[in-house]
């Protein structure tokens, strides 16, 4: 299905300003609000549309982008790794619903934004999933990630103004970015309509970033993870987010730390769990043998004679390290013994005489048929 233009679903021109968009915005989205359209099917579909199309536009640098490529521009090819799964600046609908109801009710309600311009705007936080094996949360690494992002434009320094202007204050409303006006008893204040509540006015738009002050780059950073790290952990790089627009604050950047599963080291915390199968005759006789560490170490276990399956062997301060700090947790080894299989007819012959000679050797099972035995009989009476 072709979708349809984002300008056309709003009903604006092609070069309309952001203010003009925002009028336009509330316009069709109250035309189209669920609430009040109960009986025509469409009318949610069409105000999803007319979200989408605000969510794209309201942004200058997806508008570029979109003016530029259309709706190619935010179809995800994947490329896996980058934020938000990697590749171009795709709009994230889901997360973004509740700014626009902000941006549609927060004015009528007078709350949240500031008022007198918005002539620099913080850039958006963003979120990188970074998977690391176990002996690198054991070990801590730095890691290299790219990142798609929006980097300060460097030909105008963030002002958005061509090299060798600059952005001068609004003569209307002299850089409040609002204007007041007399209707009737009521003084009111309304958005400059000279800057569009900028409070200044780029009269010469850099070339490199359209005015917007950044621009798109794939950027490359290095993440130090520290030893001892948990699945899920957070780490908040301050300012490494996307750049701010027209010279505001750049955002945050997120860095999600998953842990891949291991192949044998099970983690709790900072303990390590690791199940090693071991022969009956091991088992039966007592032995040693060697258990792998998280360091890629040996480190030597005692089997006393007669272990059963299933039992624990702490080997103390083999586990994780405890994140800052110097402790460490244990390692617990579970061994589990292997009944032998693939006998040799010679084989099963000295177990079947192993079998002739025994006696008490094993209580356990004895003892569970024995009071086998009694239940049968009581229920037999
Ligand atoms: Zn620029
Ligand atoms: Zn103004």
């Amino acid at each position: 299905m072709a979708k349809r233009d984002y300008y056309e679903i709003l009903g604006v021109s092609r070069s309309c300003s952001e203010k003009e968009l925002k009028v336009a915005f509330r316009r069709m989205a109250k035309k189209y609000h669920p609430d009040a359209n109960r009986d025509d099917p469409d009318a949610e579909q069409r105000f999803k549309e007319v979200a989408e199309a605000y969510e794209v536009l309201k942004d200058p640098q997806k508008r570029a982008a979109y003016d530029r490529y259309g709706h190619a521009a935010f179809e995800n090819g994947g490329g896996g790794g980058g934020p938000f799964g990697g590749g171009g600046f795709g709009p994230d609908f889901g997360a973004s619903m509740s700014d626009i109801f902000e941006e549609m009710f927060g004015d009528f309600m007078g709350g949240g934004r500031p008022r007198g311009g918005a002539r620099a705007q913080r850039g958006s936080d963003l979120r990188y999933n970074l998977e690391i094996t176990l002996p690198e949360a054991f070990f801590g690494k730095t890691a290299t990630i790219k990142l798609h992002t929006a980097v300060t434009c460097e030909a105008c320094s963030g002002s958005g103004a061509k090299a060798g202007s600059s952005p001068r204050t609004c003569p209307t409303c002299r850089g409040h970015g609002s204007v007041r006006a007399q209707s009737g008893f009521f003084t009111v204040e309304r958005t400059c309509p000279s800057c569009h509540g900028q409070g200044q006015i780029i009269s010469d738009p850099c070339d490199a970033c359209s005015g917007a002050g950044r621009v798109a780059k794939e950027r490359t950073l290095q993440v130090k993870i520290p030893a001892g790290v948990e699945d899920g952990t957070r780490i908040r790089l301050a300012g490494e987010g996307e750049a701010g627009l027209r010279g505001g604050p750049a955002g945050d950047l997120y860095i999600f730390l998953s842990i891949r599963p291991h192949e044998f080291f099970q983690r709790d915390g900072a303990d390590l769990f690791c199940r090693i199968p071991i022969s009956m005759v091991t088992a039966a006789l007592g032995g040693d043998f060697e258990a792998p560490t998280i360091e890629g170490k040996k480190a030597k276990v005692a089997i006393p004679a007669g272990t059963q399956s299933g039992r624990q062997f702490r080997l103390k301060g083999l586990g994780m390290p405890v994140l800052n700090s110097s402790r460490r947790g244990d390692l617990y080894i579970q061994v589990d013994v292997e009944t032998p299989v693939n006998l040799t007819e010679r084989q099963k012959e000295l177990l079947r005489e192993f079998e002739a000679e025994a006696r008490d050797n094993s209580p356990k099972s004895e003892g569970f048929f024995a009071k086998a035995k009694k239940f049968w009989e009581s229920l037999g009476e």
